[in-house]
């Protein structure tokens, strides 16, 4: 079947693109999305689209970026305080309608949208939409739930080094966006805190446990070093009383007199005279 695709973005029409031709949809991807803001924004994503389309043989048309319209269909219902289903509601209206009208113009047959495989979309109003925006002209609406291969197309689009947004499109679902995640960034340090807070009893006796063990472990050093200090005192003062002794003259000779002998008596001839 000649199907017209109508794409996001890149990374969401790898899996859906690959899937349809695998089942025999010769396919031509449209990439009609006066929702994307700012200018800047969907030129990025519009040459990501391109790179990869042009080195896959893939056509690409591209519609008109009408954000005047966009705001005036869709924008202005967040604008008066309305709910972001119905925001969305009429942004898959205009772009598919455009979409329906451009394949009706060109002879194809189906209409098919990669809206369908991210989680983020709201599934089954962009069905009933592409059902409504295929009835005027008798184009098949080829609906399939690609959702299952969202985080196929998550790694091989960052395999391939492709821009990834972070928002949906619209200015809306950036600020909307970004509130999300700064609410479960906050949501993870409380979590964290929680944590902490929990474990900070645990960590306290651990801590309490480790200064007691070094603390007895320095006292069982002292008492160590003491006891060698006293056995090599010991140790010295016998050493110094060895060495006294064997200095000492005669200290050791059996029954020996401890001074020089004492002299003999010189006997003194008495004088004789006759
Ligand atoms: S959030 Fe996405 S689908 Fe909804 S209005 Fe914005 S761009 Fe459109």
């Amino acid at each position: 079947m000649k199907t017209l695709l109508h794409a996001c973005c890149g990374p969401c029409s790898l899996e859906p693109y690959k899937l349809l031709a695998a089942q025999g949809h010769d396919l031509t991807i449209a990439f009609m999305n006066s929702n994307i803001q700012p200018r800047a924004e969907y030129d990025h994503r519009l040459a990501t689209l391109r790179a990869w389309a042009d080195a896959n043989g893939i056509p690409v048309v591209e519609g008109a970026w009408d954000d005047v319209a966009w705001r005036a269909e869709a924008g202005a219902i967040t604008a008066q305080g309305g709910p972001r289903e119905d925001r969305c509601r009429h942004c898959y209206r205009l772009r598919l309608a455009e979409a329906a009208a451009w394949a009706a113009a060109h002879d194809f047959e189906g209409l098919s949208t990669t809206l369908a495989v991210s989680p983020y979309q709201l599934f089954d109003i962009c069905h009933e939409e592409l059902v409504a925006a295929c009835r005027p002209y008798g184009l098949t609406p080829v609906w399939q739930d690609f959702r299952p291969h969202y985080p196929d197309a998550t790694r091989e689009s960052r395999k391939l080094g492709m821009y990834r947004q972070n928002y949906c499109g619209c200015l809306y679902s950036k600020a909307e966006a970004a509130a999300e995640r700064a609410a479960r960034k906050r949501q993870r340090a409380a979590e964290r805190a929680r944590r902490e807070a929990e474990l900070a009893p645990v960590r306290a006796a651990e801590e309490a446990a480790r200064a007691q063990k070094k603390r007895d472990r320095a006292a069982y050093d002292a008492k160590q070093r003491a006891k060698k200090a006293a056995r090599n005192a010991a140790r010295a003062k016998l050493k110094a009383e060895a060495a006294a002794a064997a200095s000492a003259p005669n200290a050791a000779a059996p029954g020996g007199a401890s001074a020089a002998a004492p002299a003999p008596a010189t006997a003194t001839p008495a004088a004789h005279s006759a």
